[in-house]
């Protein structure tokens, strides 16, 4: 069993406590990952100040040449490191060649970004007076992600943060720290310079606490649960700490009766069944208007049938385990309550009697707006289905709900379609596509989904600061 040091100042260390990381389809513990302690996290925020003042200093065009260099390294080890994620995640080994795809994309598209930290002039309104806009780097980031997509979700923070010339300190999440770690060692290759990017793995609480209460530490760019965003909320109080937030999802898929069925039942897999249902941007409510219903229904049960679940490493492999047992008693406690308040279940339900925490993939229709999946991120490959009759009713049903951040309709009325990007609450909207995110564009949620934006031009900007330097030139 191998264990994985960390990355701190440009060393890799090794300490006695370990975290153990296990493989979801086996259950069984196969690397572990070095830890910190809070000394070690205020030592690593101390080294990223010091780091930050040359990195800075260079141009935009020499940090995107670091970047691109990291994906140069990742792109080279992506079989190893898509084995890692199925390994430490579950999901299907295409899912994580894909994953590792957007990962360098990433990387490649905040590269080029990093020499666009455009700033502006504002014509003067006073005599004698001119007015600059400058974009400075906000300083040491402290990022903390998830498990559901390990690599990219941290990147995502990483590459346009290093972009905007801060200095960057990852905690990933206990479950999946390998691919972080993979990572480091792409870092380490690439030549980036002592204290730019490091690695910490720990107590997510202990770390976060040093993060928050640390002075030197200027951001927090945090990935993960609502509950625990809220907690960040309570904590940055004290120093007024910038939080950049992307938190869960709940969202809705509109299936209208001009869509084209083939292609809303393609759209309605991938954004439900794709990794095994853990994304925040997955499908948790289609709503079907209801002269398509049955056979919308008849249709995506037949394709859900034929969607092969098992062991991410096997060859055509769809829906992997779930990432521990919690997740899945979760989603088998939300099928259960469905079915008890009336829902038809359709296909699955069951726990698959083998080793690892899978699930087969559920259907489940008719489900009344009192269930718990109707409201509650369920994050497993559980579908539910409703029927509606008119636009105002589904626009009203998708947007009831705590959370906003994707949604999804196939239609093919071009006026319908703006209506819907006008009125559905939601940070990412995809009309006639299941898999909208992409690097060039910003994502993000609304309500409780999260504060900030990732991607684009936006996702460089949560890095810097923005600061108006009036000059009196008398002139
Ligand atoms: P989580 O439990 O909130 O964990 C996310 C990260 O936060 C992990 O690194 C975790 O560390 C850390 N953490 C846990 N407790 C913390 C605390 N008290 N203070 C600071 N950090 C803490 O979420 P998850 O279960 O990994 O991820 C699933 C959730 O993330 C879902 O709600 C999903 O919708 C959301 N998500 C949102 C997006 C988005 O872009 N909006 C993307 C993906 C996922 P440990 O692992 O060490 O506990």
């Amino acid at each position: 069993m191998k264990t994985y040091p960390l990355y701190l100042n440009g060393q890799f260390v090794r300490t006695q406590k370990t975290i153990r990381v296990v493989n979801p389809s086996t259950t069984e513990v196969f690397a572990e990952i070095c830890t910190v302690d809070r000394a070690a996290v205020a030592q690593a925020v101390k080294d990223s100040h010091a780091a930050f003042q040359t990195w800075r200093a260079l141009t935009g065009k020499a940090r995107g040449a670091f970047l691109n260099k990291i994906a140069d390294e990742v792109e080279k080890r992506r079989d190893e490191i898509a084995r890692a994620i199925t390994s430490e995640n579950g999901k299907p080994l295409a899912q994580s060649l894909g994953e590792i795809a957007m990962t360098v994309d990433h990387l490649r598209w905040f590269a080029e970004e990093a020499r666009r930290a455009y700033g502006r002039i504002v014509p003067h309104q006073t005599d004698g007076k001119r007015h600059l806009i400058v974009k400075t780097p906000i300083g040491v980031v402290a990022a903390i992600s998830p498990w559901n997509f390990p690599l990219v979700l941290a990147v995502r923070k990483i590459a346009p943060a290093l972009a905007a010339g801060c200095t960057v300190i990852l905690k990933p999440a206990s479950a999946t720290p390998v691919c972080a770690a993979l990572f480091a060692e792409c870092v380490a290759e690439a030549k980036l310079p002592n204290g730019v990017f490091q690695l910490v793995a720990g107590s997510a609480r202990e770390i976060a606490q040093e993060f928050l209460d640390n002075p030197l530490c200027r951001k927090i760019t945090f990935t993960g649960s609502t509950e625990v965003g809220k907690e960040l909320i309570r904590g940055a109080a004290n120093q007024v700490k910038p939080l950049s937030l992307e938190l869960g999802g709940h969202a809705p898929v509109l299936v209208f009766e001009d869509a084209d069925l083939d292609a809303a039942v393609e759209g309605a897999l991938i954004t439900k069944f794709r990794n095994t249902g853990q994304s925040c941007i997955a499908s948790n409510r289609i709503f079907v208007q209801r002269s398509l219903y049955e056979k919308f229904l008849a249709k995506f049960v037949e394709k859900t049938r034929a969607l092969k679940t098992g062991d991410g490493l096997e060859d055509g492999v769809a829906v992997g385990p779930l990432i521990n047992e919690e997740g899945l008693n979760k989603a088998l406690e939300h099928i259960n309550d469905a079915t008890k308040r009336g829902a038809r279940l359709l296909c699955g339900g069951k726990r698959i009697a083998r080793k690892g925490f899978f699930l087969e993939p559920t259907i489940l229709a008719d489900v009344p707006a009192d269930a718990v999946c109707m409201s509650e991120e369920t994050f497993a490959p559980v579908a539910p289905v409703v029927a509606f009759d008119t636009d105002d009713e589904a626009i009203e049903r998708s947007n009831h709900s705590q959370f906003g951040l994707s949604a999804y309709a196939f239609t093919r009325d071009l006026k319908r379609s703006f209506r819907l990007m006008e009125l559905l609450e939601a940070g990412t909207i995809g009309i006639n596509d299941g898999v909208p995110t992409t690097s060039n564009c910003p994502f993000g949620g609304v309500k409780q989904s999260g504060w900030g934006r990732e991607l684009g031009v936006e996702g460089m900007d949560a890095f810097l600061e923005t600061k108006h330097v009036s000059l009196g030139l008398g002139i």
